[in-house]
């Protein structure tokens, strides 16, 4: 569990595209904020600039205006704790004359540390911990002189997920995992292509959306135009908290837009789990539009009882559990005017370790609230994932080890109840079996027996210690 990361590519002559990156960028701030970079290339060059950061503050004018070319790819990444370092910034060069490429990643590959075995064992060098680096070098191990055929090579050896954008000095590659777990979308741009993780990108740039990069297809875009070579996928995993909580409300994924989604979520909780309240809120802003929804179905007025300071970030996405603990305290400011004396009804997203809720309980409780009803859009949490969503171990999951009375309990709830998987899949309105519901079923759609082995090791010792 590593990353979970914002990317864009655009291959546009007669552009500044290093500064519609910087601004595709922009967009997808919400799905890293540990670095960001951009890689240019003017076809006789590949340059990169990458730090610490979030967009605003590792870009400045100067940095851009070295940025030279017609084609670039960014990167927003987020990382676990460990390999936060600005060493692990993408995207990555890799690569010496014209076998050089960089490469932008989000997802995660299974067997990354096997293959980086086998690569260093031919003589490949790492400079990062990144799986990405594990890509770039498998592309450039395999002999065929057509790029698309190294590609299609890795994605033979690659298990996981993976929503890349590469480029060589002269053209620029989108690809995506035969289960197309991340997403990954294709713009137009007059005289050129995007490739971007979501359309909100493509919408603050002003570019079209054609279409959704497909499960195992791969996109190549050169001055001889765009090609596609689609690939076989023989099962969609399609993540479904995208549609819960990481992607934007106002990108489309497969047809749907998302804040249309999560309106729908809200209406289905209401109807699953009724209460009587004065007031419904949703945790700002994730659960906005489900809050929303709820409202709409239940009849009870929607208000605003916490207000969020933006510039905090997501808790979720941070890296350590200090840090996080300090961002709930600081994201979250009550209104007691709004709060005193009444029954609430507060839908969040999800509850993964169970950090954040009692402390947005206790907060609507100090201020006044006379009952807090908690509704969640995701049903319980149970399994962890590996694809890409640093969520939590097993034995952190506090579904994984609580029942849903326990864990009300715990938050310091006065009711909680979870939205059903069929609820979800009915909110959503698209086909279950598109999607990945690992962490919600334990059903992984990606062989993943050597972490299944391990976490039969971590449940048996976490039974032997409780
Ligand atoms: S396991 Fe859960 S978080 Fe991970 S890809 Fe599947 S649905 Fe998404």
């Amino acid at each position: 569990m590593r990353e979970s990361c914002g990317v864009f590519g655009v291959y546009a002559p007669n552009e500044d595209v290093a500064r519609l990156t910087f601004f595709a960028l922009f967009a997808l701030q919400h799905r890293g904020q540990e670095s960001s970079g951009i890689a240019t290339a003017d076809g006789r060059r590949i340059r990169v600039y990458a730090g610490m950061g979030r967009v605003s503050s590792v870009f400045s004018e100067d940095s851009l205006s070295h940025l030279a070319g017609h084609i670039a790819i960014g990167h927003n990444r987020y990382s676990t704790a460990g390999s936060s370092r600005a060493g692990n910034a993408q995207p990555i060069i890799v690569g010496e004359g014209v076998n050089t490429i960089a490469i932008a990643h989000n997802g995660n590959i299974i067997n990354a540390e096997y293959l980086y075995e086998e690569l260093a064992g031919q003589g490949y060098t790492f400079h990062s911990s990144t799986d990405s680096e594990v890509i770039a070098n498998l592309i450039l191990s395999c002999t065929s002189t057509r790029w698309v055929d190294k590609i299609r090579y890795t994605m033979r050896r690659l298990q996981g997920a993976y929503s890349l954008v590469l480029m060589t000095a002269r053209g620029l590659f989108a690809v995506r995992d035969p289960f197309g777990v991340r997403p990954l979308c294709l713009g137009r741009l007059d005289g050129g292509w995007v490739i971007a993780s979501e359309t909100c990108a493509l919408d603050h740039i002003g570019a079209e959306f054609i279409r959704e990069v497909e499960p195992g297809e791969i996109v190549s875009i050169n001055e001889n135009g765009l090609e596609s070579f689609p690939g076989e996928s023989s099962r969609k995993g399609i993540c479904i908290f995208e549609y819960i909580y990481f992607a934007r409300p106002d990108s489309v994924i497969n047809g749907r837009l998302l804040y249309l989604a999560r309106l729908a979520m809200g209406a289905e909780l209401a109807r699953e789990h009724e209460v009587d309240a004065d007031i419904v809120m949703g945790v700002p802003d994730s659960a906005t539009a489900a809050g929303i929804g709820y409202s709409r179905g239940s009849g009870i007025p929607v208000a605003e009882g916490l207000i969020k300071n933006r510039y905090v970030g997501r808790t979720f996405i941070e890296p350590d559990q200090r840090i996080r603990d300090l961002g709930v305290k600081l994201k979250f400011n009550p209104l007691p005017q709004v709060l005193d004396g009444e029954r609430l009804v507060v839908v969040d997203d999800s509850i993964v370790r169970g950090t954040t809720t009692p402390s947005v309980v206790k907060i609507l409780k100090r201020a006044g609230a006379k009952e807090v009803h908690m509704r969640i859009c995701a049903p319980p949490i149970r399994y962890p994932c590996f694809f890409g969503v640093d969520m939590a171990t097993r034995r952190e999951l506090i579904a994984s080890q609580k029942s849903i009375p326990e864990i009300c309990s715990f938050i310091g709830a006065d009711s909680l109840g979870f939205l059903s998987i069929e609820g979800l899949i009915k909110a959503v309105d698209l086909p279950r079996d598109i999607f990945c519901l690992a962490c919600l079923t334990g059903d992984y759609p990606i062989p993943v027996q050597l972490e299944m082995d391990k976490l039969a090791l971590e449940t048996l010792s976490s039974n032997q210690h409780p």
